[in-house]
């Protein structure tokens, strides 16, 4: 088998740490496995990085910036093949160009587009372990790029998808993906496994196991992807293509997301072109919008448009939409902190009636108020005040089935 491993920041974070994954390596490779390792930057070191670069410049160059921030992958890479050639085993180091993994010019943010699996079928033949950068690449005038906050999974899940390997394995400081935050419900389960589209959707909800578009890849080139802890032996959680019995299950991961603001403007003129101006002049500030609803028009012919953003999108999003509600005509404009977002995902959804009955049923009981719902295929979304959010999570939780039962306690 071919096995790419992925080891984050904290799997790395120090000299004793990076022994443990030399030593999970070379087990791989002693199975017999032909085994490629990326790595992450050590803990911390990233964000040391990128606080450097801002010290210099007050507003860096994005290139320079890659250049910088890309080093720590550079270090982690260097000592881990080091501590895999200490245990008598071989290994050989890569940077992102040395593989070639070749990607847009998006600095800070940039896509891969081609993978040359040359080089490392050419060490994997010579039976060494290979370790590749993670969160690095280089584009095709050969400056340094770097794939977004967390993009070492990404990287992984590419070099899986280019060398056709049989499994990517993510270790992590959480043994697995869970059914909700066990931070805010001690009763959350660890999943056997989920599908890749229930995980893009709790991945955009704001659970931090995996790069979203680590998972949109492994999704499109069908990349069996492990999430396991690197300090425990515990199989973790399988992300893999959906199957019938995923569908039994009515819903497999509730998720939360805090701190999100909404926005009313209200008496929107019901004509071609007006959602388009707000949320196009809010695209161009980079204000990232989540839920949006247009109610229909009324008799008068206007209707209220309504969304949320994130906290730190609020002032921005203020100024810019209450000028454009002038230019278009609209009434006032509403703004309100303090909301929260509790959603319920699954594809379960897809062939069973009643799921968001239900979800709102288990919010009324609990005496919690819905001010927005938006759905999809495989989730349904509501907006709730943020001092419930908790309580609401819980009830669902135990609602649809998800607590952990005491024989499944580990
Ligand atoms: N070191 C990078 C980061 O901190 C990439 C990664 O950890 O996946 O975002
Ligand atoms: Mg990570």
């Amino acid at each position: 088998m071919l096995i790419v491993q992925k080891y984050g920041g904290t799997s790395v974070g120090d000299a004793e740490r990076i022994r443990n994954v030399a030593r999970r390596a070379i087990s791989a490779r002693k199975e017999g496995h032909d085994v490629v390792v990326v790595v992450s930057a050590m803990a911390g070191e990233t964000n040391r990085l990128l606080k450097l670069t801002c010290e210099i410049a007050r507003r860096p160059s994005q290139r320079e910036q890659d250049v910088v921030v890309s080093t720590g992958e550079q270090v982690s890479v260097g000592l881990l093949a080091l501590a895999i050639q200490e245990m008598k085993a071989k290994a050989r180091s890569f940077l992102g160009h040395q593989v070639r993994i070749l990607t847009d010019s998006a600095f800070a943010n940039a896509r891969i587009r081609s993978i040359d699996d040359t080089n490392l079928r050419e060490s994997l033949r010579k039976k060494e372990i290979a370790v590749v950068a993670g969160f690095q690449g280089i584009d095709e005038h050969g400056n340094i790029t770097t794939l977004g906050r967390g993009g070492s999974d990404t990287t992984a899940v590419a070099l899986a998808a280019a060398l056709k390997a049989d499994a990517c394995e993510i270790y992590t400081d959480v043994d697995g993906v869970y059914t909700t935050d066990p931070r805010v419900c001690e009763r959350a389960r660890k999943l056997q496994r989920i599908s890749y589209e229930e995980m893009l959707e709790l991945a955009s909800l704001g659970s931090k196991v995996l790069q979203i578009r680590s998972v949109e890849f492994a999704m499109k080139y069908k990349v069996p992807l492990w999430v396991k802890s690197s300090f425990t032996g515990d199989p973790g959680t399988l992300v893999c293509e959906e199957d019938a019995a995923m569908e039994d299950v009515l819903v497999s991961g509730i998720a939360l997301t805090r701190d999100e603001s909404r926005f009313v403007v209200r008496g929107v003129p019901d004509k071609p072109g007006i959602a388009a101006k707000v949320f196009g002049s809010l695209a161009e500030q980079g204000v990232v919008v989540d839920v949006i609803v247009q109610t229909p028009a009324r008799e008068d012919g206007r209707t209220d448009m309504a969304f949320t953003v994130g906290r730190l999108d609020v002032e921005k999003t203020n100024e810019l939409v209450r000028r454009i509600g002038k230019q278009i005509g609209a009434g006032k404009v509403d703004h309100e902190e303090g909301i929260a977002k509790v959603s319920i995902v699954g594809v379960g959804m897809r062939n069973h009636a009643g799921v968001a009955a239900k979800m709102f049923q288990v919010l009324a009981d609990e005496g919690v108020n819905i001010r927005v719902i938006s759905t999809s295929e495989i989730k349904i979304s509501c907006l709730i005040d943020e001092k419930y959010a908790e309580l609401a999570v819980r009830a669902l939780h135990t609602a649809f089935g998800l607590d952990k039962t005491e024989t499944a306690k580990s």
